[in-house]
C-alpha cells in the first residue's frame, strides 16, 4: 500500500510539473537540451547549441529527401553521438523526428474520465524550441505519407549516389508535385532548404533506366574486365605478401640473434654448462636458418603469382561480371537485391552537363564473394578498391 502511494505521488508530481510546462525531471534529457538549475533551485531545460545543430541538421536532411537510414549514416560519418553516446540508427532518428520537445512542447498522457483510456496531450513547455512549427508540420506530414509509400531505395535506386554537377553535394530521391503529377526526383541536398544550390531536380523514372543501361554496358566492356583483372591480381599479390609477414620474420630473426649472444655471454661467465650451451645454440641456429630461408624464398619471387592463379582470378571475374549483369539487366530480379547490389557497387556517379554519367565504382570483398559460386574466397580477403571509368572513352 505504502509503495503504491509513493508511486501515485511521484506520478502526480511528474504530471504537475508537465502541466506547468516543466520538463519531467529525472536523469534523461533529450539531445539538444541540457538541464540547469535556477536560483530557486528549480531545474529547467536550456538549449545545448552544439547538439541543437545536430537536431536541426536531422530535420533539414529529412525534408531535403534523405531517409532515416541515410541520415543516421551521415551523422555517424561525422562522428556525432546520441544522448547515450552511441551511434545513430534508424530508430534514434525517428524518435528525434517525432519528439515534440523540439517545438517547445511536453507530452502528457491524461486519463480520459469518460472513456477510461489515455490520451496524449501536448503542453506548452517553458523551454525554448529548436525547430520551427513549419518544419515540424512538414516533417510529420512527410512521415505519415512515408508510411504509405515506403520510402527507401526500392523507389529510387541511385539515391545518395548521384553527385550534383553544380555544387558536388549528394542528390537524394524526393517526392514532388501533387495528385497525378506526383513524381520522384533526385534533388541536390543543398537545393532544398539551404537553397545554396539551384541545380535542377532529375526525374527518377527517366534517369534510373539510363543509369542501369549505362552501368550494364560498362560492366560488360573489355576495359572494365581488364581493370578488374589487374586490380584483383594486384590485390592477391598484396594479400599474399602481407600474409607471409616479412616484418614478423625479421623481428624474430633479430630477437634470436640477441638470445644467441646472451647465451654465449652466460657460458663464458660460467653461468651455464657446456652441454646446455651447445644444445641451446644448436636449436637457436636451426630456427635462425629456417627463418632466414623463409625470408629468402619470399624475396625470391615465391610470392609472385603463377599462371594457374591468374586463370582462377579470371574465372572469378567472369562469374562476378555475369552475375552483376544478370541482376542489373533482368527487371524480374528482386528489386531489393538490385538496389542492394547498386548500393554496394557504385560509390558515386557524376553527370556532366550533357547528362553523360561517369561512374565511380567500388568493388568490395563482400560484394565480390556474394557473387561467386563458391561463396567466401579468402584469397580476396582484403579486396576493396576504387576505379573511375568514363563510359564515353
Ligand atoms: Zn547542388
Amino acid at each position: 500500500m505504502e509503495l503504491e502511494n509513493i508511486r501515485v505521488r511521484v506520478t502526480e508530481s511528474i504530471k504537475k510539473r508537465k502541466r506547468d510546462g516543466k520538463s519531467p525531471g529525472g536523469k534523461y534529457v533529450s539531445l539538444g537540451y541540457r538541464r540547469l538549475t535556477d536560483e530557486k533551485g528549480e531545474s529547467y531545460l536550456a538549449i545545448n547549441d552544439k547538439e541543437a545543430k545536430i537536431i536541426r541538421n536531422i530535420y533539414d536532411s529529412y525534408i531535403s529527401g534523405m531517409n532515416v537510414i541515410e541520415i543516421a549514416r551521415d551523422l555517424n560519418e561525422k562522428n556525432y553521438k546520441t544522448r547515450t553516446n552511441s551511434k545513430f540508427v534508424e530508430s534514434s532518428i525517428i524518435r528525434i523526428l517525432k519528439n515534440p520537445i523540439y517545438i517547445g512542447k511536453i507530452k502528457l498522457y491524461e486519463t480520459d474520465e469518460n472513456k477510461r483510456s489515455k490520451r496524449l496531450k501536448l503542453i506548452d513547455g517553458l523551454h525554448k524550441p529548436i525547430i520551427s512549427i513549419d518544419i515540424w508540420n512538414n516533417v510529420q506530414a512527410m512521415m505519415n505519407e512515408n508510411k504509405i509509400v515506403k520510402r527507401n531505395h526500392e523507389n529510387y535506386l541511385f539515391s545518395g549516389k548521384i553527385i550534383c554537377y553544380k555544387c558536388g553535394a549528394k542528390m537524394y530521391g524526393v517526392w514532388s508535385g501533387s495528385g497525378k503529377n506526383k513524381r520522384l526526383y533526385y534533388r541536390c541536398h543543398n537545393s532544398y532548404r539551404v537553397k545554396s544550390c539551384n541545380s535542377a531536380a532529375i526525374r527518377v523514372d527517366v534517369v534510373d533506366n539510363i543509369l542501369i543501361e549505362s552501368l550494364t554496358l560498362l560492366i560488360n566492356s573489355s576495359m572494365f574486365m581488364e581493370s578488374l583483372n589487374a586490380n584483383l591480381v594486384k590485390e592477391v599479390q598484396r594479400y599474399r605478401t602481407k600474409n607471409l609477414n616479412i616484418d614478423t620474420l625479421q623481428v624474430e630473426l633479430q630477437s634470436l640473434e640477441k638470445r644467441r649472444q646472451y647465451l654465449t655471454e652466460q657460458f663464458q661467465s660460467g653461468i651455464i654448462e657446456e652441454t646446455m650451451f651447445v644444445n641451446s645454440k644448436k636449436l637457436f641456429t636451426e630456427r635462425f636458418n629456417y627463418l632466414l630461408n623463409q625470408l629468402k624464398s619470399i624475396n625470391n619471387s615465391d610470392y609472385l603469382l603463377n599462371q594457374k592463379t591468374i586463370t582462377l582470378i579470371k574465372k572469378d571475374v567472369d562469374i562476378f561480371v555475369n552475375k552483376l549483369s544478370m541482376i542489373l539487366h533482368n527487371s524480374k530480379n528482386n528489386i531489393e537485391y538490385k538496389s542492394e547490389v547498386i548500393n554496394e557497387l557504385v560509390e558515386f556517379i557524376q553527370l556532366d552537363k550533357t547528362g553523360e554519367p561517369r561512374f565511380n565504382i567500388q568493388i568490395t570483398q563482400n560484394l565480390f564473394n556474394k557473387m561467386l559460386n563458391n561463396g567466401k574466397n579468402d584469397m580476396y580477403d582484403n579486396l576493396a578498391f576504387t576505379f573511375i571509368i568514363n563510359k564515353k572513352k
